[in-house]
């Protein structure tokens, strides 16, 4: 995750056991938000790290055993200075708690859909192109760039070799990030990345990098030319990381016409024990059981009768209910998170076209958008709080603002700002 929607940008983890968004369910529709991944610069010139200076010497065997020539790896990972700010990251506790419905008021708003229908028109041909090949649909391709890097303003800035060396060198997961490492090597030594073209090769504090934050394994696993230059280039060219985001879904088990889902009005009584993304039944099931379409309509219309689906309850009985297929299962797939497919999903059908949601989450105090939030910045700026750049990312500072407001206010001080502080400081 690069910035953070939530900051986020994020990252994320293509299929990765790490998620650089740092973003996971925990209950009741809150996620754990990584604060300090959200919230850390990259700097640009870290001190040096102690410990690689021998570790480097002692991981050449392992990288040529890995496939990594001795030349590329004496040429880009002997003389790294690393970056130790890195490793607290790895073992960082949440520090907020983001409900859903701020996650989604973030990654889903009226920005991002206008953007995102902007891409749909620019990049028609390449999407369309990508459509016959790989049976992915433009709005799917579009919102994960969406969402994982704003397409292509924000996919972190922290140096890509330093910090994977740091981590393969020091921390708990070395073995998992050695093998990140050794593969961003070998893409650079077959020509993909250019270390030393303009503007290097930065990512996510956990390696996660490009127009749609692959980690470096999935990189040289999924990534495709798409634009024929014989360069598979995922940060500098838009049709390979379109087309390689809809080779990782078509891998991931994508079925071509098939909807992710949609939402659905369950019938009185209906047990929330039958919901789960993995307690499928077919179609025809749940229509028996009751559980319609919003805005009417033959439950499995565009999908066999027997299409395995699950009914999908993020906030419980309270709040909207969905009906997802393999589909979904598939978005999952490039971030293990329900929240993050719930994203990706809803800006998907914005892109498409058709309105938000029609039931309310439950919540009396509704999530900002990235719009809104730079307002609420400007507001607390006008009241004397120092929150740095107005970047609608609400950091620290921000927070800390937030919270001297809510005091200010008589409110429980949980340093969280939705449509109630807004009105109030308008
Ligand atoms: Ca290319």
């Amino acid at each position: 995750m690069p910035s953070s929607p939530i900051s986020l940008p994020i990252r994320s983890c293509a299929v990765g056991a790490v998620s650089p968004t740092g973003l996971r369910w925990v209950r009741n529709g809150l996620l754990a938000l990584m604060l300090p991944a959200l919230a850390v610069a990259a700097e640009p010139q870290t001190p040096p790290d102690p410990a690689l200076e021998t570790c480097l010497p002692r991981l050449r065997d392992e990288a040529v055993r890995a496939g990594v020539s001795g030349a590329t790896y004496d040429r880009w990972a002997m003389g790294l200075r690393g970056d130790a700010s890195v490793l607290p990251l790895l073992d960082a506790q949440p520090e907020f708690r983001t409900p859903l419905w701020d996650y989604l008021a973030v990654l889903v708003d009226e920005d991002r859909v206008r953007d995102g229908q902007a891409r749909l028109i620019q990049w028609r041909d390449t999407l369309q192109a990508v459509l016959r090949r790989f049976g992915v649909d433009p709005a799917t391709v579009v919102a994960v760039w969406g969402v994982e890097s704003d397409y292509g303003r924000s996919y972190g800035k922290r140096p890509l070799l330093d910090s994977l060396a740091t981590l393969s060198c020091g921390g708990r997961r070395q073995a998992y990030f050695r093998g990140e490492w050794f593969s961003l090597m070998k893409l650079i030594e077959r020509g993909d990345l250019d270390p030393l073209a303009e503007g290097g090769l930065t990512g996510s504090w956990a390696g996660a990098f490009g127009q749609t934050q692959f980690m470096p394994s999935t990189y040289a696993r999924l990534a495709v030319d798409f634009d024929g230059d014989g360069r598979r280039d995922l940060v500098r060219s838009i049709p390979d990381a379109l087309a390689s985001t809809a080779n990782f879904l078509a891998k991931a088990g994508w079925r071509t016409g098939l909807p992710w889902g949609f939402e659905v009005e369950l019938p009185a009584g209906f047990d929330p024990g039958l919901a789960g993304r993995r307690a499928k039944r077919p179609v025809a099931d749940w229509a028996a059981r009751g559980v319609r379409r919003v805005g009417g309509g033959d439950l499995s219309a565009g999908m066999p009768n027997d299409t395995a689906a699950a009914i999908l309850l993020p906030t419980g009985l309270q709040g909207p209910a969905f009906l997802v297929t393999r589909n979904f299962d598939a978005i999952y797939g490039y971030n293990a998170a329900e929240s993050y497919a719930l994203a990706i999903s809803l800006l998907s059908e914005r892109l498409r076209g058709a309105p938000g949601l029609k039931a309310a989450w439950p919540t009396d105090d509704p999530g900002l958008s990235r719009a809104q939030r730079r307002e609420l910045q400007q507001r607390l700026a006008a009241r004397g709080h120092d929150i740095g750049e107005i970047d609608g990312a609400l950091g620290p500072a921000t927070r800390k603002a937030i919270v001297a407001e809510q005091q200010r206010l008589g409110w429980s001080a949980d340093g969280r700002a939705g449509q109630k502080l807004l009105r109030a400081l308008q």
